[in-house]
């Protein structure tokens, strides 16, 4: 079962629907088709033959939920955030670290928690930037926009490239 790239009215992606789910929204005029492939599949009925777009569009805005605007604070996402680079030395980082540790009322949140290297990460310890005079060079944050939920797509349709966020 292919997939279809739904936008919301504004051209922002929303999410991945079902071939199905896509044509049942063209359908009952909740959806406008964006981007239908040269041979599309058909969806067939009884009395009719839709052609399956790539990408379809809602004709009204819906506003996401916080929650999915915000990335879960996960390893994967906090190194995806930070570009796999050590906030204290650039170098390749696997590790995260929370700048202000646990041990010392360090919350885990996005604004305390950065990619490190695991060299940084086992030096730090759980001591403070100024007990080591180290600095930091990110200004950890929660990260903005939608970009990061379409970095997990798995082998994208190469028509919706244009329509999904990129990193900043
Ligand atoms: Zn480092």
């Amino acid at each position: 079962m292919g997939r279809v790239l739904l936008l919301n009215a504004t051209y922002e992606p929303l999410q991945l629907v079902s071939e199905r789910r896509a044509v049942v929204l063209v359908l009952a005029g909740r959806a406008e088709p964006v981007v239908t492939p040269e041979h599309p599949s058909v969806c067939r009925s009884a009395t009719i033959v839709v052609p399956i777009p790539s990408i379809v569009r809602l004709h009204s805005m819906v506003r996401l939920p916080t929650k999915m605007r915000t990335p879960p604070l996960t390893r994967r996402s906090i190194l995806l955030r930070d570009d796999y680079r050590c906030a204290y030395c650039e170098e390749h980082a696997d590790t995260i670290d929370h700048v202000v540790p646990r041990s010392r009322g360090g919350r885990h949140e996005w604004t305390n928690v950065v990619a490190s290297c695991r060299r940084h990460n086992m030096l730090k310890s759980d001591r403070l930037l100024d007990e080591l005079g180290w600095r930091i060079r990110i200004q950890p944050r929660v990260p903005e926009g939608p970009w990061w939920r379409w970095r997990h797509v798995l082998d994208p349709d190469p028509l919706w490239e244009p329509y999904l966020p990129k990193a900043s």
